[in-house]
């Protein structure tokens, strides 16, 4: 029987070609005319105001707490069921995360609990749109304008995923996307900073240039570059721009291609969960999601761990989700926690990811689909 991953990068046809074409010019550094097309692509699908391709989702939330001078002193209120990187980007300036805990339906950052955290040390909010279902952007923006915060989208999990027709990444100051080979579209490592203020737009660029005015040298519009700020490397080789192409031109059908595994998912699955007292993921009337990934909660811990060995035993891999960051070492020495994150403690304990990538056929589809239906709860 042959294994059923949990995520594959996919090949969708242009790889080859547009690598080959970069080999084949003489400049393989940054910000070549891959970079170039495949920014394009990521403005136009976005409607961001700015986009900056970066070597990392983890390298673009660094950029963005640059950008916002986040410093020593300064508190950023995250949610605690989130990846470590979106924590590190605010340790790696010295300032504080804050933990909170997250709603129950979409597991995202609960509002209130981002109200009870701010104090006259809070700069910034770094929000994830878990699964790529949008978090309460309304009530979080409430919340930022009274206290004049700046709202951060760690938007990993959603490229293609919308509230109320608007992609996500284009609420806040900043959004980040990632290219990890895990998503949904991937050059293996890489990410994108996404800038919906104009102000920030030039800034962005000295800082992802190691501090220097190269990229408007480049553009003719100063006859010499020089250091003018601070910075580093976050700008991607124009190969790895040129792979990312390949699969933003595909983009279509990678996604139809997932959401054919979701939504057999979300129509396969009902029966089952009403039987076991297992919740599925929910995606509110107003979001679109976009098949990043399918999730579903488990009556009791013994169930997560029953569950992903019943799936080995037929060759599937399934995972758990999160360790949350307020309980974890680094979270424990480097970060604050107001009120415990209960929520977050539990979900973690009981939430399965089902497998799910473009090169998933319909009869490893169907294959996860009984291999689940066939579990029974030990509760
Ligand atoms: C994958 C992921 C990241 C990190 O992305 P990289 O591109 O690997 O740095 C950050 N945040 C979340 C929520 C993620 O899922």
């Amino acid at each position: 029987m042959d294994r059923i991953y949990f995520s594959r990068p996919y090949l969708a046809g242009m790889e080859y070609t547009n690598i080959n074409a970069s080999l084949a010019t003489t400049s393989w550094h940054g910000d070549g005319d891959f970079t170039r097309r495949a920014t394009a692509w990521l403005l136009d699908r976005t409607k961001a105001q700015g986009a900056l391709l970066t070597t990392s989702c983890t390298h673009a939330l660094e950029l963005a707490a640059i950008l916002l001078h986040l410093g020593p002193g300064d508190e950023v209120i995250v949610p605690s069921f989130t990846f470590s990187a979106t924590a590190t980007a605010i340790v790696s300036r010295g300032a504080t995360p804050v933990f909170v805990d997250i709603e129950p339906t979409t597991l995202n950052v609960d509002p209130a609990a981002v109200e009870a955290a701010v104090t006259e040390r809070t700069k910034a909010v770094f929000v994830v749109h878990y699964a790529g279902v949008a978090c309460d952007l309304d009530a979080i923006q409430t919340i930022a304008d009274r206290h004049q915060l700046a709202i951060v989208e760690d938007n990993a999990h959603g490229i293609g995923a919308y509230l109320r027709g608007q992609h996500l990444g284009t609420f806040g100051t900043f959004g980040t996307q990632s290219w990890h080979d895990t998503k949904n579209v991937t050059s293996g490592e890489g990410g994108a900073l996404l800038i919906n203020d104009g102000q920030y737009l030039e800034r962005a660029e000295i800082i992802r240039e190691k501090g220097t005015n190269r990229a408007v040298f480049l553009r003719g519009q100063v006859d010499k570059y020089t250091w003018v700020d601070e910075g580093s490397s976050y700008l991607p080789s124009d190969l790895l721009a040129a792979l990312l192409l390949a699969q933003f031109q595909r983009f279509e059908e990678i996604q139809d291609r997932r959401q054919y595994v979701w939504h057999s998912y979300a129509d396969g699955l009902p029966a089952w969960a009403r039987e076991q007292g297992v919740d599925l993921m929910h995606v509110p009337a107003d979001r679109e999601q976009p098949a990043h990934m399918f999730y579903i909660v488990m009556p009791t811990h013994a169930d997560q761990d029953g569950l992903i060995s019943h799936l080995r035993e037929q060759e599937i891999v399934a995972t758990f989700h999160y360790q949350p960051l307020d309980s974890a070492p680094a979270g424990i020495r480097l970060g604050r926690t107001p009120s415990p994150c209960t929520v977050s403690a539990d979900r973690s304990a009981r939430l399965v990811r089902l497998p799910l990538h473009a090169g998933m056929s319909k009869v490893d589809t169907h294959r996860v689909l009984e291999a689940v239906t066939s579990y029974r709860s030990a509760s």
